[in-house]
């Protein structure tokens, strides 16, 4: 882990052995074409494996095999307790490969490798093994019915379920999707990000090893607008569970409506307001203001990219955010000291450059960074990036720009900040930062958000929901509510003879 040095980790990446095919039925397999795709590094923009180009045959396929497993109920009629023990050997054996997972998930994605052995890797594993520590511990329920009847009301699987998720967080949204729908005892067949497969790939064989019949999870990479899109409106597909931008996930309600009404969840986009009042403890928040928002390049569905601040202490706080933003300069990812990397790909660079110029067009002033850097590495790296003097009605205070760059915006009084907060089409995340418990209480009960946070940012743990109000989705990851996204509520009302 954090012991390695940079060349220890080289030396692992150039010995790596990536599986880049399908994974069908218990076994890896090449596309029915035998067509693949490259997957790069975007920490140097090199080929890092060819991996299956999987087309609407070979998911027909998977949804045959998910199907006819979930209908012999093996794994749906496993007893809970069974299904526990296989989804803790799970979890223990991803524990066990962490290294190698950690690795992959930061030469596919571009991540810290700080950050996959430390975040992502441990998130994966507590969410698989909280799962399924959980499922035998739910019971369902009996209703107050009269005395000659008795009312039962289950949760059963929804039978078999596609999981789309996106490039951001690979292996922890592939966790999030995969734990609770396995636990529950649905089939399932998730499709990876095109740009990051190999994580998911890689942990599927690992949950053969650990003794989850063959056929109950497949792993398809291949492209969203045809693979993807063809999951979605598939007939045999009863759930649908999505992580991604709001665009894809409007269109996959569509497609449920098109199609047999499959029960879609969605976990969407976010430009989350983190408000900081004059009597907050200033140095921290000023820290987490920036962890907010440069944790993970600014790619992060959560980020709070829209920092709201008392126009009193507002130059003073912009200034001790600056000097924090000097902790995010980007650096190569396998170097353990490294706290923010690559964007994704190229794209994802010309996106960010360009929400810069723009906020520049509209009035703001860029207070820190505002440049590509390390371009002779190959990778697509951006500064961590500051416009101080945005109203809300910018494009760079309303739109996503996923990147490391904050919006800052004054507000002057309680009412303001949360009209600001709430001036959005989003609804994920928020938090509020002052030392006056009314003030904080009031604030952070008036932000229509997910999940708010009282002088922390990213706060939270697998016991608690997470998820978006208004165009940042439905459903929810993580936590017992989870289960919901995954069940069918049924009622047997029995009668007995007098
Ligand atoms: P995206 O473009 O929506 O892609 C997400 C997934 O959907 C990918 O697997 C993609 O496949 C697939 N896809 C694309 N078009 C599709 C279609 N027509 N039908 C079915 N599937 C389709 O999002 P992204 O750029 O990967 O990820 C960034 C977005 O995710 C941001 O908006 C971020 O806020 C959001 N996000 C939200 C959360 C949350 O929990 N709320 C967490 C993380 C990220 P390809 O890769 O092949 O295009």
């Amino acid at each position: 882990m954090l012991d390695k040095t940079t060349q220890d980790w080289k030396s692992l990446a150039a010995g790596l052995a990536i599986e880049g095919r399908a994974f069908i039925n218990g076994q890896y397999q090449d596309s029915l074409s035998g067509e693949t795709r490259e997957t790069t590094n975007p920490g140097n923009g090199q080929k890092l494996a060819d991996v299956a180009n999987c087309s609407v045959e070979d998911a027909d396929r998977a949804v045959e095999v998910a199907r006819a497993t979930f209908e012999s109920g093996v794994w749906a009629s496993m007893s809970p307790a069974d299904r526990k023990m296989v989804l803790v050997r799970w979890a223990e054996l991803i524990e066990d490969h962490a290294d190698e997972i950690a690795l992959l998930e930061c030469l596919d994605v571009g991540k810290p490798i700080a950050d996959t052995t430390g975040v992502d890797v441990p998130a994966a594993v507590r969410t698989i093994r909280w799962s399924g520590e959980a499922i035998d511990k739910v019971y369902d329920q009996i209703s107050p019915a009269p005395a000659d009847c008795l009312a039962l009301i289950q949760r059963l699987p929804l039978g078999v379920v596609a999981a789309i998720v996106p490039w951001n967080f690979p292996l922890s949204t592939t966790a999030w999707k995969l734990a609770p729908s396995l636990a529950t005892g649905n089939s399932v067949i998730l499709k990876p990000a095109s740009n990051t497969p190999l994580s998911a790939l890689r942990i599927a064989g690992l949950a053969s090893e650990a003794g989850l019949p063959d056929g109950v999870l497949q792993v398809l990479p291949g492209p969203g607008g045809s693979l993807g899109r063809h999951l979605a409106l598939h007939e045999d597909i009863d759930g649908l569970t999505f992580t991604g931008s709001t665009e894809v996930g409007k269109r996959l309600m569509q497609y449920s409506g098109e199609s047999n009404l499959k029960r879609t969840f969605l976990e969407l986009g976010g430009k989350s307001p983190n408000i900081v009042f004059a009597d907050a403890n200033l140095e921290k928040a000023a820290m987490f203001a920036a962890i907010a928002v440069f944790y993970n390049g600014g790619q992060t569905c959560t980020a709070g990219t829209r920092l709201i601040v008392e126009e009193s202490i507002r130059e003073q706080f912009v200034e001790m955010v600056v000097a924090q933003s000097k902790n995010w300069m980007p650096g190569d990812p396998l170097d353990p000291a490294t706290a923010m990397g690559p964007m994704i790909d190229t794209a994802q660079l010309d996106t960010v450059a360009g929400y810069v110029d723009i906020g520049l067009k509209e009035g703001a002033t860029v207070v820190a960074g505002g440049c590509q850097v390390m371009k002779d590495t190959g990778g697509s790296y951006y500064e961590p990036t500051i416009l101080n003097g945005v109203s809300n009605g910018m494009r760079v205070a309303q739109e996503e720009i996923f990147g490391p760059v904050m919006s800052v915006i004054g507000f002057k009084d309680a009412a303001e900040a949360v009209a600001i907060a709430n001036d959005s089409i989003y609804g994920l995340a928020g938090a509020v930062w002052s030392n006056n418990i009314n003030t904080a209480h009031r604030v952070a009960a008036a932000v229509r958000v997910g999940t708010m946070g009282i002088n922390n940012y990213f706060g939270g743990d697998m016991t608690v929901p997470f998820g978006g109000f208004k165009q940042s989705g439905n459903g929810r990851d993580k936590s017992m509510h989870a289960f919901d996204d995954y069940t069918e509520l049924k009622t047997t009302w029995i009668e007995f003879d007098t």
